[in-house]
């Protein structure tokens, strides 16, 4: 039971000058885990924090006899959690022998974002999320029953409408605090499904903002005694399912003239449409149905404008003639490391040194 009134005595001690770290990672079920440590001062670099480890055999990364999995920081963050020089660090998983975990997507990504950083390619993603109860019902719907149709749910403003704005509210404060990258939120097309938006962000600093506003979710949700699922069809029938739309531009898309480069990059992401779909979550055939604005999960197709294609490019770029285009594939429960990583592969171009559909295999060896 937690108790907010008692906790804030103790949140108004003084640290004596100690930091505490919180590091994260993703687990082997595409879940983040995290454990504190105290730090003797402030934190200024990523190279100011040391590498860690934790126990593999109890996370699904590692069996009990060869246990331990090294953490790695890569990014680290304000901690809107506990305040003051307090910070959240974002960390890669490795094997005591060198070799990166196999549920650790970004070296792979990392290289690949690194070859093409000429490119400059900026991200964008659009993370819907769905809210459950304690018990695994959809959060604020009547007991044993439904809510009326979709139709007045998205982008609503209204008792009986929207459902834990306040669950929203706090995490979008807690990006804004953390320096996450958060462009927006909305509420979605189901009740109790949401959407906030992270980018543009250049290269592998997508994956690691997501992945950390992610955390930031389900952490705030803790408080509100609310679950989060990135599930991408949570409910069967006539609710729609929940994606993590990929907005993807490179320097030479987004300046006069770029078109054609958009046009080049759907041709290239046409010939990929099963390996893409292999990277694009867990469970996606339930969402890729071809109605509740998707295209069917077998047919790649693209189009200006048009929410029930695999591509869509945003009106207003088919008006300048440049910009960005959207890949709607993408599930809500994707590692965002496996698409940054797959989609620069296919129109930036391959590296002796990685195949993201072998990076993905890994999972499973
Ligand atoms: P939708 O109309 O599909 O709901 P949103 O407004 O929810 O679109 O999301 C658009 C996303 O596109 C945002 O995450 C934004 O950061 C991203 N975006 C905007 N411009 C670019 C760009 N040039 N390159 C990549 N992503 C971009
Ligand atoms: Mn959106
Ligand atoms: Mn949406
Ligand atoms: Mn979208």
């Amino acid at each position: 039971m937690s108790n907010p009134v008692v906790l804030a005595k103790y949140n108004q001690l003084s640290q004596k000058g100690k930091i505490i770290a919180e590091y994260i990672w993703i687990d082997g079920s595409n879940n983040l885990r995290c454990k504190a440590k105290t730090l003797s001062k402030p934190v200024t670099a990523v190279s100011d924090l040391s590498w860690w480890n934790f126990d593999g055999s109890s996370t699904g990364q590692a069996p009990g006899h060869d246990s331990d999995v090294l953490l790695k920081p890569v990014s680290y963050y304000p901690d809107p959690f506990r305040g003051g020089d307090n910070i959240l660090v974002m960390c890669e998983c490795w094997n005591p022998d060198g070799t990166p975990n196999k549920f650790n997507h970004r070296h792979a990504a990392d290289l690949l974002l690194k070859a093409h950083a000429g490119e400059k390619i900026w991200f964008g993603l659009e993370q819907e999320y769905t809210l459950l109860d304690k018990y695994d019902n959809i959060y604020g719907w009547p007991k044993g029953g439904y809510p009326a149709p979709q139709g007045p749910y998205y982008c609503a403003v209204g008792t009986g409408n929207v459902i834990a704005r306040d669950v929203i509210e706090a995490h979008y404060k807690a990006c804004l605090f953390a320096g996450i990258n958060i462009s927006g939120i909305n509420a979605e097309v189901m009740p109790s499904q949401w959407e906030f938006q992270v980018g543009p962000c250049e290269g592998i600093e997508m994956g690691d903002q997501l992945w950390v506003a992610r955390f930031l979710l389900d952490r705030v949700a803790e408080e509100f005694d609310v679950k989060i699922t990135y599930h991408p069809k949570p409910l069967k029938g006539d609710w729609n399912g929940a994606g993590c739309h990929t907005n993807v531009s490179t320097e030479k898309m987004r300046v006069k003239g770029g078109m054609k480069y958009i046009e080049e990059a759907i041709s290239k992401l046409a010939a990929k449409h099963d390996n893409h779909i292999l990277l694009y979550g867990k469970d996606n055939d339930l969402r890729l149905t071809g109605r509740h604005e998707t295209a069917s999960i077998s047919n790649f197709s693209s189009g200006v404008a048009n929410r029930g294609s695999s591509i869509r490019i945003p009106r207003p770029v088919a008006i300048d003639g440049y910009g960005y285009f959207e890949d709607r594939r993408p599930a809500s429960n994707i590692d965002p490391y496996l698409v940054t990583g797959i989609v620069t592969e296919t129109i930036c171009g391959s590296i002796p040194e990685v195949d993201m559909v072998e990076e993905f295999k890994r999972e499973s060896k």
